[in-house]
Parts: C-alpha cells; sequence; structure tokens
C-alpha cells in the first residue's frame, strides 16, 4: 500500500461545495465503468445524530432502512468506521457489513479481522494514562473518559466551557507523546497511538482487498478524523456532513446529515441496476433535493 500523503486540508466555503447533481454523474460514471462502489460511513453526526452521552447515540431510522437495503445489493460494499471499538458500532448498526473500530485501527470483515501491527502493544499503556486522566479530572464535571479497544475519548460535551482548556491540558500532559498522539474532535480529545493508521489507511486497506480502485469510494463523514478518509481517496466522493462555515475540508462534497438518509436511498436506487438518469431524477423529485446545503 502506498503512503497516504497527509495535506493541510483546502479551505473551502459552503459556497464552494459542488451540488447534488454532480455527485451522482460521478458516482453513475463510475458504477457504470467498474460495477461496484465501496461506501465508506462515519457514525456519530453521520448514521446517528449527536447526543449529550455518546452512550446514548443510536442510528437514525431512515438511515438503517437505507443501509438495510443497500446490505442486499451487490453492487455496493458498505463499512462503517468509527472511532467507537468494532463490537460497540456493530451492536449500534446490526448489519452484516464490515466495521473498522477505533478509526480503523481494527477492521471485521465476512472473512477477515484485522488489528493494525503496533496497536496491540499500546493498549495497556493506554489504560494507565487513562486511569491517571480521571484521577486528575475528577474535579471537573462532565469529563467522561472513554477507553476503547485500542484508543481512548476524554468527552466534553457536558463540561462547562470555561474549563475545556483546563481538561485539554490535562489530558495533553498525561499521554506520552512519543507513543500516543491528541486529536480534537467535536467536543472530545482523541488518544490515540503512534502507528500512523488511521481511517484513511483502512480505507486504502478495504479497497486494496477487494482489488478496487479509489473512485469507487463514497466517504461520509462529519469530523477531523474522517478527513483522512478523504484525503487517502481524492478521486472518490467524498462528502463532508454538517460542516460548519469556518472548517477546512478535502471533501468536494457538503451535505447536512438530514441529507444523508435521502442520499443513501438514492444510491441504493442506483445500484439496483435501474438506470442512473431515471434513479437520479426519481430521487430528487421524491426528495426534493437539487444541492447539498452547508451549515
Ligand atoms: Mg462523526
Amino acid at each position: 500500500m502506498n503512503p497516504i500523503a497527509k495535506e493541510e486540508p483546502t479551505t473551502l466555503t459552503p459556497a464552494d461545495c459542488r451540488q447534488a447533481s454532480e455527485v451522482w454523474d460521478q458516482i453513475c460514471q463510475v458504477l457504470s465503468v467498474t460495477g461496484h462502489l465501496f461506501l465508506f460511513s462515519d457514525f456519530d453526526g453521520t448514521l446517528a445524530r449527536i447526543t449529550p452521552v455518546p452512550a446514548d447515540a443510536a442510528i437514525e431510522p431512515l438511515a438503517l432502512a437505507a443501509l438495510k437495503k443497500l446490505t442486499d445489493e451487490k453492487h455496493v460494499t458498505i463499512a462503517i468506521l468509527s472511532g467507537r471499538s468494532v463490537p460497540d458500532v456493530a451492536n449500534r448498526v446490526g448489519l452484516p457489513v464490515i466495521y473498522g473500530g477505533d478509526h480503523g485501527l481494527e477492521i471485521h470483515g465476512p472473512d477477515f479481522n484485522f488489528v493494525t501491527p503496533g496497536a496491540e502493544a499500546a493498549r495497556r499503556t493506554l489504560l494507565a494514562f487513562c486511569n491517571d486522566i480521571r484521577k486528575k479530572t475528577a474535579e471537573i464535571p462532565g469529563t467522561l473518559v472513554e477507553v476503547k479497544s485500542y484508543t481512548a475519548s476524554v468527552h466534553y460535551r457536558q463540561v462547562p466551557p470555561d474549563l475545556v482548556p483546563e481538561l485539554s491540558l490535562i489530558v495533553r500532559s498525561s499521554v506520552d507523546p512519543a507513543r500516543f498522539e491528541v486529536r480534537d474532535g467535536h467536543s472530545v480529545f482523541e488518544i490515540r497511538p503512534r502507528v500512523n493508521w488511521g481511517k484513511g489507511e483502512a480505507v486504502r486497506w478495504i479497497l486494496d482487498r477487494y482489488h478496487a480502485a479509489d473512485d469507487q469510494a463514497i466517504c461520509l463523514g462529519d469530523d477531523e478524523t474522517d478527513e483522512d478518509m478523504f484525503q487517502s481517496v481524492r478521486t472518490g466522493v467524498n462528502i463532508r456532513v454538517n460542516r460548519p462555515p469556518e472548517t477546512k475540508t478535502s471533501a468536494q462534497y457538503c451535505m447536512n446529515q438530514e441529507h444523508v438518509y435521502a442520499f443513501l436511498e438514492g444510491l441504493r436506487d442506483l445500484v439496483q441496476g435501474v438506470s442512473c438518469a431515471s434513479a437520479v431524477n426519481t430521487h430528487l423529485q421524491r426528495h426534493s433535493i437539487h444541492g447539498f446545503a452547508a451549515n
């Protein structure tokens, strides 16, 4: 596998996001040439709404219904890539798809299980760091330290905003920077082993396994870790969900979360084998989506 060149995300305003009609054109073209698509989707904030407590998140019924229909189609392979552990996200989706947990460090498929080399060794150290963070943040109300299989998340959705800088300092000073990195997400600090592997590498690994090309990928995600996917398959269809106007992204398309479900339905129409033109027209009329609105 070729190393993924990490670049600073391109600065695009919401007005720069390409239109829905163009995404369908691109997807139709790839489908007609290759006959197969790979859908890579994030979970929280993309298929499930963000909740004050992460444990309460559930897949949106419309997303579940659309994904369920897609799993029956032979022309699409689905992978859910999440910051959650594989068992956690698999339990919340409950469909026979590929699951990538801990930001892709672990990947489970119908006939394979993969763990990134180096991730296992970091596991015990991670537990010690997280116990330390728990002790140091006992006085910061609302802090939630979540240890997953190979990574950890320190959530601060319920922490008073004036205490977040202190929490950030504690988290960053508690981990060994030579072995772990701390990345910012939506109201969360993500602690990950420095194994040079993320969602982007997971996407490439899955595509390679199926001998598929980059342009067969459709990537959906709402957070900074999803930018790794967008940068790994620049010729694919990359869609940043619920992008705040000031956020940089490498995705060429933007979409509000409410439109994700309709998008998945439209995708199903395409892979069902109906002509691209009629599927797109039906989809646009049904959902009145003529453009992807960015937040
Ligand atoms: Mg997300």
